[in-house]
């Protein structure tokens, strides 16, 4: 340093001797920042540029169905056929096979051998929501309304006097389908869940929070115009049932094998003056399915065979046909297995299988200052800090989790570090406060190697849910990553 030139007072000896220690010791200590601090601008330019797609993702998909048929329908301008079109599967091609139109499996085959194993990154499609019950056109006070059954753990109280949009399926007795959405274009009716008026709700407001609108409150408000005949009993009800049969050819019974979801009619939207977050319906789980897509897209011929899998029903469990404890989601696996080695081998599956890895893509909580009382701050997620690996998750001492082995978490890491992937860890609340569960334990049965992983949720399972941008464009990293390195 030149003698003339003052010394500023961060250049001062003690100071700089301080940052030496600092650096020193900076690889024993544990940091995970902030990515609006700690990277750069072209990866805010490319967090900025993917969720405008993932919000047209959201709005066009929904419900699973939705979500299954905007994927397939991205897919196959890619180059992704459905696996049951083709009888051998060579390293570059693309496939899908839908489970029920309500589940999706999609694979980009690898230059390895099957045997070798997958890599598979697994999330769901499913969201909290309010479905309809069998029975559920009832007209009373002269005004005609569905009765609703909800699916998933939803705080009720946050249901009524929101913007509700119709989406479903009727399948008349001849098999002819009925698809149905109303509520999202822009001159669409909504429909609308009322509750009680604060000058008469005082009652109501001394009740517990999950006592203060019950299942059967959930009452969804569908029109109040009678059929014209003045001696008909059920005028109002007919009122709808006479719409209904106009417009889609549907009588009352037909609701009873239906499947009709009732979900907030609301766009997704920027947050935030600086708009780095994304507020919306469903992030849970479709903020880790798209960048796990979008990972998948990036595959032309990885070394091992990529695969996405999209599973319904884990909001409620994963059972059932299309969640994942169900077989067909592995029948693809057997398939892919059978059509890229040339026959069915039952042990060489089953090391095809035990060789695979996944990560089980989904949500979770991201620490809230303003409840923070739930949280272990040491061991929570935290908004913008990427993607949360969680060796385990459950409840009540690690009851229902699949517990990551060590070998396999490091292995990860050690990808995820020498690619420049940020990442946190985290546990779901503090140990007595709740827990939760994934798809992950199903997919260990079958002996492959499973971690939790995924993006940081504010207000997660409420209508209207909140995503940090730089999180979800670094999950998408290291969904790559992911498939280009295990
Ligand atoms: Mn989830
Ligand atoms: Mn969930």
């Amino acid at each position: 340093m030149p003698k003339d030139k003052k010394l500023s007072s961060s250049e001062l000896p003690e100071k700089i001797a301080h940052k030496k220690s600092k650096d020193k010791y900076k690889d024993l200590l544990a940091e995970y920042p902030n990515l609006w601090v700690s990277r750069s601008g072209d990866d805010f330019d490319h967090a900025y540029a993917m969720s405008e797609e993932y919000k047209r993702f959201l709005d066009g998909g929904k419900t699973e169905r939705e979500f299954v048929s905007l994927t397939i329908e991205s897919a196959e301008q890619l180059g992704f056929v459905d696996v049951n079109t083709v009888s051998v599967l060579t390293p570059g091609m693309k496939v899908y096979q839908s489970v029920k139109d309500k589940g999706l499996m999609l694979a980009v085959i690898g230059r390895r051998p099957a045997v070798e194993g997958f890599n598979i990154l697994g999330a769901h499609i499913d969201s909290p929501r309010l479905d309809l019950k069998p029975n559920p056109l009832y007209e009373e006070s002269e005004m005609a309304f569905l009765k609703t059954h909800y699916y998933g753990g939803i705080k009720k109280y946050q249901w009524p006097t929101l913007p509700l949009s119709i989406h479903g399926l009727f399948v008349r007795r001849d098999g002819s389908k009925i698809q149905i959405t109303v509520g999202e274009k822009e001159d669409d009716p909504i429909f609308y869940i009322t509750d009680l008026l604060p000058h008469l709700g005082a009652e109501q407001m001394s009740k517990k929070a999950s006592e203060v609108i019950s299942g059967e409150d959930l009452n969804l408000l569908i029109g109040g115009r009678p059929i014209a005949d003045k001696d008909a009993s059920n005028r109002f009800k007919l009122g709808i049932l006479d719409y209904l049969h106009r417009e889609y050819g549907v009588v009352e019974k037909d609701f009873v094998s239906a499947e009709i979801e009732i979900v907030p009619a609301l766009k997704a939207r920027d947050v935030g003056f600086d708009r780095s977050f994304v507020a919306a319906y469903g992030h849970d789980d479709k903020v880790c399915s798209f960048p796990a897509l979008m990972a998948l897209f990036q595959q032309e011929r990885p070394e091992k065979t990529s695969v996405v899998m999209l599973s319904d029903k884990e909001e409620i469990g994963s059972n059932g046909n299309t969640g994942a404890q169900s077989r067909l989601y592995e029948n693809f696996l057997v398939e892919l297995f059978v059509k890229m080695s040339g026959g069915y081998d039952e042990l060489n599956y089953r090391k095809s299988i035990t060789a695979s890895k996944m990560l089980s893509a989904d949500v979770t909580n991201g620490y809230d200052p303003t409840f923070s009382s739930v949280s272990d701050p040491k061991n929570s997620a935290y908004m913008s800090r990427g993607i949360a690996m969680e060796k385990y998750v459950g409840s009540r001492g690690k009851y229902g989790t699949n517990d990551t082995n060590s070998e396999f978490f490091a292995e990860i890491l050690r990808a995820f570090e020498k690619n420049d992937i940020p990442w946190q860890t985290g546990e779901l609340g503090k140990i007595d406060a709740g827990g939760g569960g994934t798809i992950a334990v199903y997919m260990a049965q079958m002996g492959m190697e499973v971690i939790d992983c995924g993006v940081p949720v504010l207000s997660m399972h409420a209508p209207y849910e909140v995503i940090s941008k730089i999180d979800l464009y670094f999950t998408y990293l290291a969904y790559r990553v992911f498939l280009e390195n295990l």
